[in-house]
């Protein structure tokens, strides 16, 4: 059984105490899915003071991660050379952003070292010799990669078979390109998850649809995609916009569905 094992350089071993023991993230550590291995970039240091950031070089603001210590550690993790599964991947609001597919294509690989920058980031020759990968988890600056390398594992974990009970939900989310009418005349697209509703039928007046009460799995199965395609047009219209939709999917809007 192969178990996806995550590296994390840091210069605050601490900081993933919380986030990384609980939900998901926490079962599929206990259930051997995956392991997390934190390396203190203190750690790799040679001086007494134990030094792991300097001032930039040109003149300016804030401090950079020194190369040296970066370079040790993953030295540490890989040893010397480049195997093949070598991913090495650094946090950065400079990287290709960071998304579903990505997440997916990750959770194939057997390890990976995430670089969780801070001050103004890393001196350049690490992302120049030694990273694989620059991933951005959006458009805004954090004050560190720690929460980013945080985001990125708990959806790549997630899509690791056999973490989530049902497989089959990590199939049927938002962003997943997917058909969920169960008809061959809808197209799949990348559109947003259904709305979700749980007990009681009736809170406070505000009632559940009552097609979803219904049993008729076809009319659900209908009725979720496109509440989902709906959705996506409104919210996210660089996924999807109306053109692109097909002749079934045009007149699956038109339908009414709910009594
Ligand atoms: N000077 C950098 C710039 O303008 O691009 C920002 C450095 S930021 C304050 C410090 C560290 O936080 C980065 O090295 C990176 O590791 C992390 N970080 C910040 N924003 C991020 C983002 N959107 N995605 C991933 N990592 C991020």
């Amino acid at each position: 059984m192969s178990v996806l094992t995550f590296h994390l350089i840091t210069i605050f071993p601490n900081f993933f105490d919380g986030p990384l023991s609980h939900g998901i993230v926490g079962q599929a550590q206990k259930k051997k899915k995956i392991s997390i291995q934190i390396h203190d970039l203190r750690g790799f240091t040679q001086d007494r003071h134990k030094t792991v950031d300097d001032r930039p070089f040109g003149g300016g603001e804030g401090m950079i991660l020194k190369p040296e210590p970066i370079f040790r550690a993953v030295e540490k993790i890989y040893g010397i050379g480049s195997g093949i599964d070598r991913k090495v991947i650094l946090l950065s609001p400079q990287g290709r952003k960071f998304n579903q597919e990505i997440a997916f294509e990750l959770s194939m690989c057997q390890r990976m070292t995430l670089i969780c920058g801070r001050y103004e980031g890393v001196d350049e020759r690490v992302r120049e010799y030694l990273t694989d990968d620059e991933i951005s988890i959006g458009d805004y600056v954090l004050s560190g990669g720690e929460l980013a390398a945080c985001v990125l594992l708990d959806a790549v974990t997630r899509l690791v078979p056999g973490v989530l009970n049902k497989d089959s939900s990590r199939l049927n989310e938002s962003f997943t390109r997917r058909n969920l009418s169960g008809s061959e005349n809808h197209q799949s697209y990348t559109i947003l998850d259904h709305p979700h509703y749980t007990r009681p039928e009736s809170f406070d007046g505000l009632k559940v649809p009552e097609l979803l009460m219904s049993g008729d799995h076809k009319k659900i199965g209908l009725w979720r995609r496109k509440k989902g395609i709906e959705k996506t047009l409104k919210n996210r219209p660089d996924l999807l916009q109306y053109d692109r939709l097909s002749e079934a999917d045009k007149r699956l809007l038109e339908l009414k569905l709910e009594p």
